[in-house]
């Protein structure tokens, strides 16, 4: 592009340079030797007598050894002054012809003949003057003829060039940047981002498009291993499994030699070793008996001796650095994971430091999995479930509400609630018995477990009715987690000992904290919605909407007084 803008301005100059050289010549040099000539035909054609043309032709001589020679005159006509100046190199007309009409002057007394020749030389030479004149008008013609056609040239050539930009403008900036954006979009809203990823976006060049192309892909490589991260946490079934898990990560992907992972019993603040990374490395026992010994875990911040030498005093590695990070779940400090390098390690060090950000997300996501799956382990011990669908009961909700949703305030997420109903259940009773009606439970009961996440809540909170909780969902998804249910149910045979059945189910939903910041004000909202779908007819989801609360209520006003 350069190279072109640079070629059409030399064009343009030399063109210009070109102009004004004949101009000069025309304009100037023509005019000056035409009005002199004509200056001095008029003068001799003027004179009457003898003597005047005798001056006249004098004058003439003059005029034209300038001409001739080059240089400036300036004459007297009428009293009015006339100045020449005659360039040699740009001279206009025959010089030699001018020559000759001074030679012929030269000595020559006046008379009739002498000056008839004289003029007739003079009109020969004013005629040539013409014609050159002409001539170079021609030629300015010409050039600006040239001119006109390298304009055309030159537009064409942009056009060319434009077009050519524009094909690789398309082709190596908008469509990598669309792809990019696209793919952007997609790990955005997607649930599959592992699949996302796989398709890995590819540009032929490695410009500064290339480089963002590439950086996309790595942002989704990494989003993508976060998410099977989680996935496989949630997946392990154990609090031992998903220590292992973290343990794997810490060594392959942040190729750390030495760590230690403790738990933490918060009842009777002691701590536990649950992975040492080598086997035989030795750890503080004090701490393991008073928790609060452990700085990290008294002030739930990170103790690093790299930024301050010495800070703990129960490391007990000599010429070692330690990082510990305190693996906080509901404001608690559950456990601590510590980071061990020898002094020498600095590259290690600085390359670990680089990638703490990344070690943090990675803990992000195994906090709530822990912490989900410790609270389970503590519950186990309580009655929690339902004997007949193997489903948490209503008095385990009621006592883990508080703590769900404060974690969901913490990650500053959202809690889906569905409250969903069978309809005509009791039609299965009469029809076909209590066991029949069992049965069908059980199986829904499976549908609504197989369906949801791991970390989601399905619980049996009255006859035939079930508690949903959605963790940490993106605010509007409950609805559609709650058709996909639906939908499931209604698609579903059971096949009972009275034969194939099908049922329909009823979903009324709300969200925390969207709808309400009362946890229980939200769950009453979820049965207002229940209500309405069967209302409007049954087998339908319904999302609670403020208008249904208003509309409730006057309902039970009525209620109450008639
Ligand atoms: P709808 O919800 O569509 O309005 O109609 P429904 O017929 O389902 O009405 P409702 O929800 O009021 O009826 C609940 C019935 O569920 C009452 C009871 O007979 C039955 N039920 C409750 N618990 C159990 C149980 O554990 N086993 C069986 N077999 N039936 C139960
Ligand atoms: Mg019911
Ligand atoms: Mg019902």
């Amino acid at each position: 592009m350069a190279f072109c803008e640079v070629l059409i301005l030399i064009i343009l100059i030399t063109l210009c340079i070109k102009l004004c050289k004949v101009e000069k010549k025309i304009f100037k040099q023509c005019t000056e030797y035409l009005t002199a000539s004509l200056y001095i035909k008029d003068m001799v054609l003027d004179s009457k007598t003898t003597v005047e043309k005798e001056v006249a032709l004098t004058e003439a001589k003059k005029l034209l050894d300038v001409m001739i020679n080059g240089g400036s005159i300036t004459v007297k006509k009428d009293g009015q002054k006339f100045s020449f100046t005659f360039d040699l190199k740009n001279s206009c007309g025959d010089l030699k012809l001018l020559k000759t009409l001074a030679s012929e002057l030269k000595g020559s007394k006046y008379s009739p003949e002498v000056v008839n020749k004289f003029l007739q030389g003079l009109n020969k030479y004013i005629y040539f003057v013409l014609y050159q004149s002409f001539e170079n008008r021609k030629e300015i013609k010409n050039l600006i003829e040239s001119i006109r056609y390298t304009e055309f040239a030159l537009l064409v050539l942009l056009g060319i060039v434009l077009i050519i930009g524009g094909i690789a403008f398309f082709t190596m900036v908008l469509v990598p940047l669309k792809q990019a954006t696209k793919k952007i979009h997609e790990i955005a809203y997607t649930e599959h981002i592992e699949e996302v990823a796989s398709h890995v976006l590819k540009v032929p060049f490695k410009d500064e498009i290339g480089k963002l192309v590439d950086e996309v892909n790595e942002l989704i490589k990494y989003f993508a291993e976060l998410n099977k991260f989680k996935r496989i946490l949630e997946e392990d079934t154990s609090l031992d499994d998903i220590f292992a898990r973290l343990a794997n990560l810490l060594k392959t992907k942040f190729h750390l030699e030495r760590f230690v992972i403790y738990i933490v019993s918060n009842s009777n603040n002691t701590m536990k070793v649950v992975y040492k990374e080598p086997k035989d490395l030795p750890v503080n026992q004090e701490i393991l008996v008073v928790a609060d010994l452990c700085r990290a875990k008294r002030t739930g911040r990170i103790i690093s001796s790299l930024e301050t030498k010495g800070i703990c005093k129960m490391f007990i590695h000599p010429n070692a650095h330690h990082i510990c990070i305190p693996l906080l779940c509901s404001g608690k400090v559950e456990g601590i994971l510590q980071i061990i390098f020898k002094e020498d390690e600095e590259y290690k060090i600085k390359e670990f430091m680089k990638n703490m950000p990344q070690l943090n997300a990675f803990l992000e996501q195994t906090l709530p999995v822990l912490e989900a799956k410790r609270y389970a382990e503590s519950l186990k011990q309580l009655s929690i479930k339902d004997p007949l669908t193997g489903l948490y009961n209503r008095r385990f909700v009621e006592q883990a509400l508080e703590n769900i949703t404060a974690g969901i305030i913490r990650r500053n997420t959202v809690l889906g609630v569905l409250m969903c109903d069978v309809d005509y259940f009791k039609k299965v009773n009469d029809e076909y018995g209590h066991d029949v009606g069992d049965e069908i439970l059980k199986n829904i009961a499976k549908i609504l477990r197989e369906n949801v996440r791991k970390s989601d809540i399905v619980s049996r909170f009255g006859g035939e009715e079930f508690l949903i909780l959605l963790v940490d969902i993106r605010k509007g998804e409950a609805e559609k987690v709650a058709e996909k249910l639906r939908k499931k149910v209604e698609s579903t045979t059971f096949h009972t000992k009275a034969g194939p059945l099908k049922k329909t189910i009823s979903i009324g939903v709300s969200e925390f904290p969207v709808d309400s910041t009362g946890i229980w004000q939200v769950i009453k909202f979820a049965d207002v919605a229940l209500y309405k779908a069967k209302e409007m007819g049954r087998n339908r989801v319904v999302r609670f909407r403020p208008e249904m609360w208003e509309s409730y209520e006057a309902y039970i006003k009525k209620d109450r007084s008639s």
